[in-house]
């Protein structure tokens, strides 16, 4: 039998109630919040977007705020979280808000999808904790509940078992508890119906749960192997000035990092001339000539479909700086600046600050 709704979602809500991990966006019905929330959420750990969120409403407090601000600032307070498209596009979800509702964040599933940014399970989610509109949230944890829950042997990757999970989930959410619901079945998922581990002798649904019922609780959900992440090898030029300033390089809007500010690199094209490799396009950054003094360390990097090796050079100093072009900038990139750098690149940062003996 699959799960009863009225049962389930009392058992469901009970335990919410007294087991919901305290959050910061939690305590507002905000939608502006909520979606801030929601979106830095997206394959980030609560733990990790705590602090960013804060931050983050301190200097952009409401939709205008962020809808003015440039877009440097926006990476700037997004900066270490990763995935930098999901700030680019809740920039633009901000302006198109700001300047087609009025600042006001819509309420209805037709009109908040056509948000740039916003899919379907961010409009879910801000539709069912803000409005209580009856609207299912489904995420990973929620894939991982509902086919535990119904027995069901489906691969969830595929858009079959997407729509079979979400007429399980629209038949069991409340009309009067939506935002509630939605929660809960995400945190359940997160602190009980773990991916490895589920804690089903003290799961508050395990009456209602099929799998545990079959014995087959281990083998869901079935997901499709990914394929493994493409590698890439970048060499990396540490260019340094007297002041003890590096070069720091803003990425086009077409490469991995757009928008974004790093050390200059290229992809390697030959693993036994990287060193000319890094000497060419670094002399040519500076338009002096410029040897790379040899390669320092590597620093790895994985991001969804890429693996990437990050061949860090370090170049003879720059004895006149020239006058740089707009895309580059001398950074102190040991101290506080306006830059946004991508993760990979800060890591190149706390890499040098392990060797003060060669970068201090
Ligand atoms: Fe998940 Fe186990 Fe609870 Fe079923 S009983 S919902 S598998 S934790």
């Amino acid at each position: 039998m699959p799960p009863r709704a009225k049962p389930f979602q009392s058992d469901l809500l009970g335990w919410f109630e007294t087991a919901a991990r305290e959050m910061p966006w939690r305590k507002s019905k905000d939608p502006y919040r909520i979606w801030v929330s929601e979106i830095m959420l997206q394959q980030t750990q609560v733990a990790t977007v705590r602090p960013y969120f804060k931050r983050f409403m301190k200097r952009f407090p409401d939709v205008f705020a962020l809808a003015k601000a440039p877009q440097e600032d926006v990476l700037k307070h997004w900066e270490g979280l990763g995935y930098y498209s999901r700030a680019r596009n809740l920039h633009k979800g901000a302006k198109y808000v700001a300047e087609q509702h009025a600042g006001k964040v819509p309420n209805t599933l037709e009109t908040i999808l056509k948000v740039p940014g916003i899919g379907p399970y961010s409009a879910g989610a801000i539709l069912s904790i803000a409005y209580e509109v009856a609207a299912p949230a489904i995420d990973g944890n929620v894939y991982r509940v509902i086919s535990r829950l119904y027995d069901y042997h489906q691969d969830v990757t595929t858009s079959e078992a997407q729509k079979q999970i979400k007429t399980w989930v629209e038949k069991l959410i409340p009309l009067d508890a939506a935002g509630d619901f939605n929660q809960a079945l995400m945190e359940l998922g997160a602190l009980v119906c773990s991916p490895k581990t589920p804690a089903c002798q003290s799961c508050p649904v395990q009456k209602h749960c099929k799998a545990f019922k079959a014995g087959t609780v281990d083998k869901l959900p079935v997901k499709k192997k990914k394929k493994p992440p493409k590698k890439l090898t970048l060499l990396t030029a540490l260019i340094r000035n007297g002041q003890g300033e590096y070069l720091l390089e803003q990425q086009s809007d077409g490469g991995i990092f757009k928008g974004l500010w790093c050390f200059p690199h290229v992809e390697s094209v030959h693993p036994k001339s990287e060193t000319e490799q890094v000497s060419a396009f670094a002399s040519a950054l500076v338009d002096q000539a410029l040897k790379s003094e040899g390669e320092v360390f590597v620093v790895e990097h994985t991001l969804t479909h890429r693996k990437m090796f990050l061949k860090t050079h370090l170049c003879q100093p720059v004895v006149s700086p020239q006058k740089l072009s707009k895309n580059l900038a001398w950074v102190s990139v040991f101290e506080e600046h306006p830059y946004a750098m991508p993760v990979a690149h800060q890591k190149i940062v706390k890499a040098m600050q392990a060797q003060p003996l060669f970068f201090g």
